[in-house]
């Protein structure tokens, strides 16, 4: 049986990706993907613009989002799928992650300042073109000759546990999760092997994911060793979850994963796409 082309993680001008929404869909068209979901951090802003595009390519369209939360100390993502875009609970969540995000910016802003770096804010937002995220602060340091470049940007201030990194400031997995049912929608749980958690720790994090609500996993996200979906397969299985697939794709050009590039599920899961292709 020839797999559905399928590609339900990416991002758009909308968040921290390149490309406008309407040219994602173009771009996965030409590269044969069939069904599909933009998945913005914390934004819906794209869900329509693309939603138009993908039925003029006659491309099957999904609404998507990737939800910022915690388990515990850890920073986890969830993807939202098929979810109705209107639906109080995802606006109430994501209105609250906006604030969240705010939030965490002024504090960023403050201690950039700290360091000589003037309008971190206001500059980063205009390279964002609307709220920006730490990649846009990073190139502000590059723009005021604080760092060379966007990587060293991160290793010398914004990274995890740098004088400028702010410590999560999401809410806790189960919530965003439960919003994401709320609103009719599938939860799935990006990139499970890109947390850095043992074997032990990430069948415990799967295991509250599930009970929160959550549906699937993704077993492919972008590049990823051989054997990781295989592995996370085991997992799925364990929890009965369905299973999900998705570039994670930002920028044309980046070694990670071109649009639709991620399409291979080991045999025997249940795609999580079944319920709309
Ligand atoms: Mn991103
Ligand atoms: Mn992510
Ligand atoms: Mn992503």
């Amino acid at each position: 049986m020839t797999q559905l082309r399928a590609d339900l993680h990416m991002h758009s001008h909308c968040s921290d990706g390149a490309l406008s929404p309407s040219q994602l869909m173009q771009r996965a068209k030409e590269n044969g993907v069939e069904l599909i979901a933009l998945t913005d951090h914390d934004t819906t802003a794209g869900l329509e613009e693309a939603r138009r595009e993908a039925e003029t390519l006659n491309l099957s369209f999904v609404n998507g989002v990737e939800l910022s939360s915690r388990w515990g100390k850890i920073g986890v993502h969830i993807v939202g799928l098929g979810f109705d875009a209107g639906h109080p609970a995802m606006l109430e969540l994501l209105e609250r992650q906006g604030e969240r995000r705010r939030s965490r910016n002024q504090q960023i802003e403050a201690k950039l300042a700290k360091i000589g770096v003037v309008n971190a804010y206001a500059q980063a937002s205009e390279l964002a073109g609307g709220e920006p995220g730490r990649p846009h602060f990073a190139q502000v340091l590059v723009e005021q000759g604080k760092v060379p470049d966007v990587a060293r940007a991160f290793k010398k201030y914004l990274g995890a546990g740098k004088s400028c990194d702010i410590k999560l400031i999401w809410p806790p997995m189960a919530e965003v999760v439960e919003a994401v049912v709320a609103a009719s929608g599938v939860a799935v749980l990006a990139h499970p092997a890109k947390y850095g958690l043992t074997r032990t720790k990430l069948r415990a994090l799967i295991g509250d994911f599930a009970s929160a609500g959550g549906e699937a996993i993704e077993l492919v996200s972008g590049m990823q060793p051989s054997g990781v979906a295989e592995s996370l397969a085991l997992l799925a299985s364990e929890f009965n979850l369905d299973a999900s697939l998705g570039s994670d794709f930002h920028k044309p050009g980046a070694a990670w994963q071109e649009l639709g590039g991620a399409t291979h599920l080991p045999a025997g899961v249940r795609a999580v796409w079944q319920r709309w292709h």
